[in-house]
């Protein structure tokens, strides 16, 4: 088997509710386009598992202050008889307390607006315990690769990029990319990972828990002037980390050649020179020019390029090695055709689509030359290929 498919069917509860962007079916309609295009071919193992991360791994990021609170706000509205306390890290359901989760006011502290299910202003049930299996999902892909089960591993659900420490926003609510990426860390011994964030969105969260750290060689690809916000050029990491933290904030309409000429000047030399031992790519639909929350411009040409360009990495840097993590797209139509067009690159396969999309040529050339040159003249002084 080369490519392993990870997920835990609890994730598709990972749904912030009626009227909210991120919804629990993205999922159902992965899969089904899955099998449609991917299904019969032996080169591919869906893995279905029920684990879920657990406190110690949740703390390779989270506060334990964070982490009971959303537990607690997460369980509010669950029967308590059907809850495995000893699990959550209660005795038993009267040492958890009444069935009141913390008050919207003390939950403000901890999680955005964004994070809250639209139609109750409340933190979805359930969603807490969705966010443990993204997370040990994402942790399993490491596991997959690094143990050799499986040459590239895709976690189906992974890549929420946005969480921090103590606080969740712009629905993310543990960032299973920094826990993957410390588990690596602390299971494995790695000393280089390289992750590479394509997400429309800036993760501000991922570079901020990684921001001092020279273990972590973090290029973030994104739309500037979006949400978050953070992701200039000049963040480039502090400390010991200087150099270490790549930001390239791209205008709106940035296409397929664009984003290729970042690779093959940027993403490609850096990697060379950084030698990774394991590659983490993260970041799903919401680049491609449909979208609903973004305007970026890929088509899914482009994505298959993203996933060819991985590949093209993983073999030449990690003996075939990577692992890579989907979550994102707002566009239901768009979603299930990018996750699998980022797949077919990865995988060195083209797929047969039953209705081919028109899709336009979007280009940004002028400024995409003029970040690349900016992100080189920045970056000089840590990296020989920048110079
Ligand atoms: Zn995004």
């Amino acid at each position: 088997m080369s490519i392993a498919i990870l997920y835990n069917p609890e994730i598709q509860n990972y749904d912030f509710g009626l009227g909210h962007a991120f919804r629990g079916d993205r999922f159902v309609s992965f899969f089904q386009a899955y099998q449609e295009v991917f299904g019969a071919d032996g080169d591919f193992k869906v893995i279905r598992h029920e684990e879920l991360a657990w406190d110690e791994d949740l703390r390779l990021l989270h506060t334990p202050d964070y982490i009971n609170i959303l537990k607690a706000a997460s369980l509010a509205d669950e029967e308590p008889d059907d809850l495995n306390w000893p699990f959550l890290g209660y005795a038993n359901r009267s040492e958890w307390g009444p069935k009141v989760g913390p008050s919207r006011q003390s939950l403000s502290v901890y999680v955005s607006q964004d994070n809250l299910d639209p139609a109750t202003g409340r933190l979805p049930a359930g969603i807490e315990k969705a966010a443990r299996a993204v997370v040990k999902n994402s942790m399993l892909a490491v596991d997959t690769v690094q143990q050799g089960r499986a040459e590239k591993a895709v976690g189906i659900g992974g890549g929420l990029h946005h969480a921090k420490a103590g606080y969740g926003e712009g629905f993310c609510i543990y960032n299973d990319v920094v826990i993957a990426g410390r588990h690596a860390r602390k299971a494995y011994g790695l000393e280089r990972i390289l992750i590479l964030d394509t997400d429309a969105h800036a993760g501000n969260g991922t570079c901020e828990a990684f921001y001092d750290d020279p273990q972590v060689l973090y290029i973030d690809l994104h739309q500037a002037g979006i949400y978050p916000g953070t992701g200039a050029a000049e963040e480039i990491g502090s400390g010991a980390g200087k150099g270490f933290t790549v930001n390239v904030p791209l205008v709106s309409g940035t296409g397929d050649g664009d984003y290729e000429r970042i690779f093959d000047e940027i993403i490609i030399p850096l990697a060379r020179e950084f030698r990774p031992q394991l590659i983490i790519r993260y970041g799903g639909s919401d680049p491609h020019f449909a979208d609903s929350l973004t305007s970026l411009g890929l088509t899914m040409a482009g994505f298959e390029m993203i996933g060819a360009k991985m590949r093209q990495l993983a073999g030449e840097l990690c003996v075939g090695c990577c692992v890579d993590l989907l979550c994102s797209g707002y566009t239901p139509e768009i979603l299930p055709r990018a996750w699998l067009s980022l797949i077919a690159g990865l995988s060195g396969k083209t797929i047969q689509w039953p209705q081919p999309l028109s899709e336009p040529v979007y280009q940004r050339a002028a400024e995409t030359e003029a970040v690349i040159r900016q992100v080189k003249t920045i970056l000089q002084p840590y990296w020989k290929c920048m110079a």
